[in-house]
């Protein structure tokens, strides 16, 4: 072994090396549908009125370390309850690093599984525990094997999508209100796909001092400026505010976000038009043989294809000139499925024919 390998074989925890790391794939020239972005860009008029707002904007000067004009535009775009407290990350992946590292090293992580990959991940890279809990077969959770699990492992922290990404379906309220009357631990509702959902838990955060909410700008349609936020009780927020890096909302984020917000309609009417093309693709997909298509209460669908055929049809479609997102690698309840995002009609369609000549 060279010097350089022991060193990292030394210094680098066991697992962390025995990480790979999170692979995104350069998309190139392909119909990009396998990571949630809404497919719209901004009318020009909209754009040249970004732009002139952007001139005056000094990149010279750290940004406002506490973002206010953009908290206060959050506040009123996102109905956040007035006595709760705000905290912004870099994206929401962010916030749950920041969550994750406030907690002592060694205590366990809860998600129902499948969910988000993040939760898994960052718990690894923070030195805590992480347990998935078994959804059912329809995607629901099981309630029994949850209430044992915060029993057996008394979770720090809950980590609970809403809906579930990448299953599309919103868990049972009662459920979800259940777990918040049963854990001791924090309890966070990732509302990523809150645009496409019609359903929140924002006004329980007065109910439950143990319940945090969590949203991100990302699949409403501002994937590229990185900002998520987390709303509580202001006794949380504390704590894990002093975690946050002091500037880590840079200045155009801020004032980008904060003009985007101020022209909601026009995100509103792009989801809105998402929504309606998800209830299209879901029937045309319905409609074609040999898929299993499962609704989606999200801007993204999931199938399940014949047994061991979806790393097939994934790779035919990226010949084709189409990416979405291949989840049959893993054994389980993804076993054999495909994530595609919604995209244009045009998008869509191209999806459409492509996959109805290969399966
Ligand atoms: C996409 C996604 C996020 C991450 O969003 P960012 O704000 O872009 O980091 C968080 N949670 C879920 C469930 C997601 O699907």
């Amino acid at each position: 072994m060279s010097r350089l390998e022991n060193n990292i074989t030394h210094l680098i925890r066991p697992e962390i090396q025995a990480l790979s790391a999170y692979a995104i794939p350069d998309p190139g020239e392909l119909v990009k549908l396998d990571a949630m972005e809404n497919p719209y860009a901004w009318p020009e008029k909209l754009i040249n009125e970004w732009l002139d707002i952007l001139r005056n904007v000094s990149v010279n000067r750290y940004p406002d370390p506490n973002a206010n004009a953009l908290k206060t535009r959050l506040r009123t775009s996102m109905d956040i309850p007035q006595d709760m407290e705000l905290m912004l990350g870099n994206g929401s992946d962010e916030i749950i690093q920041i969550i994750m590292m406030a907690l002592n090293p060694g205590q366990v992580v809860l998600s129902p599984a499948p969910s988000f990959v993040m939760y898994n991940m960052i718990a690894t890279f923070a030195g805590l525990k992480y347990v998935g809990v078994p959804i059912t077969d329809d995607f629901e959770l099981d309630m029994d094997a949850m209430t044992r699990a915060i029993q057996e492992h008394r979770p720090a922290v809950i980590f609970i999508a809403y809906p579930n990404n990448p299953t599309g379906n919103l868990f049972k309220r009662k459920d979800i209100l259940e777990i918040l009357n049963i854990s001791d631990g924090l309890v966070v509702i990732d509302e990523a796909y809150h645009a496409f959902a019609d359903d929140t838990f924002m006004a329980e955060l007065n109910q439950f001092e143990n319940l945090l909410i969590m949203r991100t700008v990302s699949k409403m349609g501002l994937a590229g400026l990185r900002l998520g936020f987390l709303a509580g009780h202001e006794k949380w927020l504390c704590e894990f505010n002093k975690i946050r890096l002091p500037y880590n909302i840079n200045v155009l984020t801020q004032i980008s976000a904060e003009f985007a917000l101020n022209h909601h309609a026009l995100f509103s009417e792009q989801t809105g038009r998402i929504c309606h093309d998800r209830a299209k693709l879901l029937e045309e997909l319905n409609k074609l043989q040999g898929l299993t298509v499962f609704p989606s209460n999200a801007n993204f669908i999931l199938l399940r294809t014949a047994a061991g055929e979806s790393t097939r049809i994934f790779e035919s479609l990226k010949s084709k000139g189409i990416l979405i997102k291949n989840m049959g690698v893993t054994e389980g309840l993804l076993r054999d499925c495909l994530r595609v995002t919604v995209g244009t009609p045009e998008e869509n369609r191209r999806f459409l024919a492509a996959l109805s000549a290969i399966i």
